[in-house]
């Protein structure tokens, strides 16, 4: 290889289409060189093997891509990128590098990583340049514009896109020249996972190919983009079918950029153009609106990830008991719902949002008061869209600690029934699928199986705390002692001394009203002094002074767009309550 190439550093963005660093490049007219690296840091210690075995598939489909319709191919270098990089500027590779384009990524590691390899190509004489495409909005000058304020309902996230203007359209696939260099394959991943085998039943081939694919199959579909309502949609699947998402399934395709946001956004777009269609934040534009919500909350929220110091995380004194967290993680809690979606995750990566409502909800304020990031840590591993934004921004959302997150006193029931706000299907297929010690035991225990009498469960050879366990907590007292708690916890920090957080606001408001209207000055935190603050902003976004306080006097949203008909309440749970809500026709009752 001639010296001067151009390199394509693929990180996300694992597509051809709406690729801007590669049409950058194409366009310089030197060598391009597709490039990726293999990072230690993305180690099986943070990275199941489902998702990583999704990534070396779409590395395969972009090399296949790049061999078969332009003559080029990926090249897979391992090892620290900043070392990588070093070598590949200094020529010691199979090129030389003067240019490096790559698209930006806004997870706190990547900005890191990716911080160093500016200072370095600077340094070395080589020209950089990155790009926006993982998101619609560029993430640094939305949250840098004056006025900003941290979106914390979709109302306020569809003002901010609209504000940026339109968005931009994909960029088609540029005519790429031709590479040609031996080895740097594409690993296999026995490689890396010895004793670990990936799903064998792999319902999301990793690779832009199957992207695209999922993508047109989707919009060929008009009447169910069109009515797409997030909140209709079942947690457990297809009829029939119940490791087949009844949503999109994008996911992990948007997380690795296989397929481009704008792409999907545009898409979309032509189908609801000229037709009656749902709205955000039910509808499918809505979903995209609530990832870019997250993104920028987790580009302008200080320790997004942590419960401490994080303007959107009030501090609740959450238990640590190794025993219920394993016993949740593993799918042996004894409430077989629970337990099926959680195997789901392992087995396949993947859950639908009202479960991954349910188990969160389950594991935190609902039945084992557990911290959030315990949870949030087992999702990051094993799902195959993992993302740090929308992980988190959904973690905190579900344990009731941040502002846009639904009352905390509305517990789902672990045990649902037809008409649970969860859409959970009622004839076992299931559970009996992902758990299957309760493959015989009859529909009308599925759900609560220790409630079946012993002859019932020995007719099904499941005898409950035997072949399956107990329920681990009985659901109704933990829900009641865990409300206690959770109030107990706001009252706390009504009474003493506020975390340093909440400014110089003297009471907390409670779960719901998180005003923050009555504060002086922002924090003392970083940022002080370079103009309005995070928690200054926030402040303003929840100010009483010529308008409505951001969660008042709205239908609460739960993540998806839920909408719900009660009326936000602050008040501490009351022995017994149970609350009503409706779903559209769908009357729903949660314990
Ligand atoms: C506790 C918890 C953790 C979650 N962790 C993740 C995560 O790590 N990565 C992730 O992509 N999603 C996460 N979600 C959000 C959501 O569950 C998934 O995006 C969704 O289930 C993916 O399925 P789909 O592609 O069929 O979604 P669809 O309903 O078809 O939506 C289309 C796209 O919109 C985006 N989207 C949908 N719902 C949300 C949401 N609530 N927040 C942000 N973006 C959304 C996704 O990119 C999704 O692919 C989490 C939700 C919860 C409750």
């Amino acid at each position: 290889m001639a010296s001067g190439a151009t390199g394509v550093w693929f990180r996300k963005g694992l597509r051809l289409h709406d690729n801007a660093a590669l049409v950058k490049a194409v366009a310089e007219g030197t060598p391009v060189v597709p490039f990726f690296i293999l990072d230690p840091w993305f180690d099986r210690s943070k990275v199941g093997v489902n998702r990583y075995n999704f990534l070396l598939q779409s590395l395969a489909d972009l090399d296949d891509q790049l061999r078969k319709e332009h003559k080029s191919r990926l090249l897979v270098l391992r090892g620290k990128p900043d070392e990588v990089l070093r070598e590949l500027f200094e020529g010691k590779g199979p090129f030389k590098l003067t240019k490096l384009f790559w698209e930006k990524d806004s997870e706190p590691y990547a900005r890191r990583r990716d911080a160093f390899a500016e200072g370095l190509a600077k340094e070395m004489n080589v020209y950089t340049e990155s790009f926006v495409g993982h998101t619609l909005l560029d993430l640094d000058a939305t949250v840098g514009r004056n006025g900003f304020k941290p979106p914390i309902s979709m109302k306020s996230i569809q003002t901010i896109v609209q504000t940026a203007g339109p968005i931009m359209p994909p960029l088609p696939v540029p005519k790429i020249p031709p590479l040609d260099t031996d080895g740097f394959d594409v690993p296999k991943i026995e490689e890396f996972y010895k004793d670990e085998a990936p799903s064998s039943t792999n319902n999301f081939p990793g690779g832009e190919r199957e992207a695209l694919r999922r993508l047109a199959a989707t919009c060929a579909d008009v009447d169910f983009v069109c009515k797409f309502e997030k909140p209709k949609t079942s947690s457990t699947g297809a009829q029939g079918k119940p490791w087949e998402p009844s949503t999109t399934g994008l996911s992990p395709y948007l997380k690795f950029g296989c397929i481009s946001v704008r792409m999907a956004w545009h898409e979309i777009d032509k189908c609801i153009r000229g037709r009656s269609h749902s709205q955000p934040p039910q509808s499918l534009h809505g979903q995209i609106l609530f990832r870019e919500m997250f993104y920028v909350l987790g580009t302008c929220v200080p320790n997004f990830d942590k419960q401490d110091n994080n303007p959107m995380c009030k501090p609740i004194p959450w238990g640590s008991d190794e025993k219920l967290l394993a016993a949740w993680q593993d799918g042996m809690t004894g409430y077989p719902f629970i337990d099926a979606l959680m195997r789901q995750l392992r087995q396949t990566g993947w859950m639908h949002h009202l479960g991954r409502h349910a188990v969160a909800c389950f594991l935190t304020r609902g039945d084992l008061w557990q911290s959030w990031t315990a949870g949030r840590d087992v999702f990051d591993k094993l799902l195959l869209d993992s993302d740090w934004a929308v992980n988190n921004g959904n973690w905190l959302w579900l344990a009731g600690v941040a502002p846009f997150s639904a009352p905390y006193f509305r517990v789902y029931d672990p045990c649902p029934g037809p008409k649970s706000s969860l859409n959970a299907e009622q004839t076992g297929e299931f559970v009996r699928h992902f758990v299957p010690e309760l493959k015989a035991m009859p529909a009308k225990y599925i759900y609560k199986p220790w409630t079946a009498p012993l002859a019932d469960q020995k007719k099904a050879g499941c005898i409950v705390g035997k072949d399956y366990p107990a329920p681990i907590v009985d659901h109704a007292s933990s829900r009641d002692a865990n409300l206690n708690r959770f109030k107990a916890g706001l009252d706390a920090l009504k009474g003493g001394v506020m975390p340093e957080k909440f400014g110089d606001i003297k009471d907390d408001p409670g779960a719901m009203k998180t005003t923050f209207a009555k504060g002086g000055k922002g924090g003392k935190g970083k940022g002080a002094g370079k103009g309005p603050s995070v928690l200054d902003a926030l402040k303003s976004a929840g100010s009483g002074k010529g308008g409505k306080r951001a969660n008042e006097s709205r239908p609460a949203e739960g993540s998806g767009g839920e909408a719900t008909s009660h009326t936000v309440e602050d008040s501490p749970p009351k022995p017994k309550r149970r609350w009503q809500r409706s779903l559209g026709d769908d009357k729903v009752k949660e314990s």
